[in-house]
């Protein structure tokens, strides 16, 4: 089936020369955060705010109520929070990471440990920043970039139990899954899997959150690959994961396709109104939360929207087709393909660059030059972490090129040229060479770091 949307409106791009490109990155510090989005030709550098809103979210822009208290938005926000996730209460925010830090500062205290798959990046940097410390317990083939598993994203159930034992329960608070797991290359948890934590957990009485980002796209899969969901809607899907749990932080940006907001969603009256204090002074009155009425009914619209079958049939389709043109061409991928993005094994792309020397930034500075084509590396760059009580830096364990995919915005052509760019790389891949640091702050240092060739 093709797309289930035809094109109302475009936006010109346009690619700038080989020349210019490499003045452009050495000019960005070759980071490719550092480069302005006109000497961008196609950008799969997030998912994130990026995709293409629906002639029916423009129209709820154009009738957003502004009102401070009480506005119309809010009221529609609700209804869409109630009927799609099944969650009574919603705190609106700004983005996915300002729900998740309004909600986390309730719950997390100094010393406390959070049980996760995988943390997403900010949301590990926010749980730390309240002196906590996120704990993967994500399944081991997580970490198996070729081996194929239907729920890679899937908490290992001893691994969580063997936490809980050893550090006591009263020093969890909640435990989190995120769907999909977006750190972990897009892999989708089993409903089996978010039922079973649900079990464990309330053993305990620990609270389920869940980052749900990508709750959507997570329940398209458990639809495709878990038995007994074939015949079911998405919408039912996606209702059932959160009955799985207490509530959830959610970047709006990422499957309701809205270009800016985030929300909490909650059952408990009591979490609910100590957060409401801090929402006020942090990100503005209960009814809007840091966001313009407008941008409420681009949220409540594409809220129901992710919940079609046939739009995310077809978005999954073309991320899996750029997938199977780089697995055709021999590149190493994380398999099966993720939900939103194919993440390239970029330390099998570039095995002669230690991880020092970060593989996954150099590709995609390599990537860039080659086709303009902007993707994002997740590796050492990214990820590396100081060991607590030694101090020595950890790497991950992975060294990743994430091409993200925005939804409804480029076409097959456009994967075409990403994968044939990232061809021309591999044929010449033994000429690249690494980067180094030469500025970086301490955390979340790939956002702004500036780096040289090595
Ligand atoms: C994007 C994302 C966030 C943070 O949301 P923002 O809207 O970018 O602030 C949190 N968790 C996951 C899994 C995400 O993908």
């Amino acid at each position: 089936m093709a797309e289930p949307f035809r094109i109302k409106v475009v936006e010109p791009i346009r690619l700038i020369s080989r020349e210019e490109r490499q003045r452009k990155i050495r000019e960005a510090g070759y980071n490719v955060f550092g480069l302005v989005s006109d000497d961008v030709y196609i950008d799969l550098l997030t998912d994130s705010g990026t995709s293409a809103m629906s002639d029916n979210q423009w129209a709820g822009i154009i009738l957003g109520d502004e009102s401070y208290a009480g506005c119309r938005g809010f009221s529609h926000l609700e209804g869409a929070v109630r009927d799609v996730l099944g969650f009574n209460y919603v705190v609106p925010a700004h983005q996915g990471r300002a729900a998740e830090r309004l909600l986390f500062q309730v719950v997390v205290k100094k010393g406390d440990v959070i049980p996760f798959n995988m943390p997403f990046d900010t949301t590990d940097a926010c749980i730390r920043s309240l002196g906590g410390r996120p704990v993967n317990c994500v399944a081991d083939i997580a970490y198996e970039p070729q081996a194929i598993d239907p729920f890679k994203g899937n908490i290992d159930l001893v691994k969580l139990r063997a936490l809980i034992t050893e550090v006591g329960a009263q020093r969890i608070p909640f435990i989190m899954l995120t769907i999909t797991n977006n750190a972990g290359g897009g892999q989708p948890v089993a409903m089996s899997n978010l039922k079973a934590v649900k079990e464990v957990a309330s053993e305990y009485n620990i609270p389920v959150f869940i980052d749900a980002a990508r709750c959507a796209e997570n329940a398209y899969f458990i639809q495709q690959r878990e038995g007994g969901y074939q015949n079911k809607a998405l919408a039912e899907i996606i209702r059932e994961q959160f009955s799985y749990s207490d509530g959830c932080a959610f970047s709006c940006k990422k499957d309701p396709m809205a270009n800016i907001g985030g929300l909490i969603g909650l059952n408990d009256e009591e979490l609910y109104q100590k957060i409401l204090p801090l929402l006020i002074a942090q990100e503005g009155f209960i009814t809007y939360g840091g966001l313009a009425g407008r941008d409420l009914e681009a949220v409540a619209r594409g809220l129901y929207e992710m919940t079609d079958d046939d739009l995310m049939a077809n978005r999954i389709r073309q991320v899996e087709y750029l997938g199977e043109r780089l697995d055709k061409a021999g590149i190493q991928i994380i398999k099966p393909v993720g939900g939103h993005a194919v993440f390239v094994d970029a330390a099998a792309f570039l095995p002669h660059i230690p991880q020092d020397y970060f593989p996954a930034d150099t590709l995609a500075v390599e990537l860039y030059v080659e086709s303009g084509v902007r993707g994002v590396g997740l590796g050492a760059l990214a990820f590396s972490i100081p060991d607590e009580e030694t101090g020595e830096i950890i790497p991950p364990k992975m060294e990743l090129l994430r091409l993200a995919i925005p939804r409804r915005v480029y076409t097959d052509r456009h994967m075409d040229v990403v994968a044939e760019g990232l061809k021309r790389v591999y044929e010449r891949r033994n000429q690249v060479r690494g980067l180094r640091i030469m500025h970086a702050p301490p955390v979340l240092r790939h956002f702004l770091a500036r780096l040289e060739p090595v």
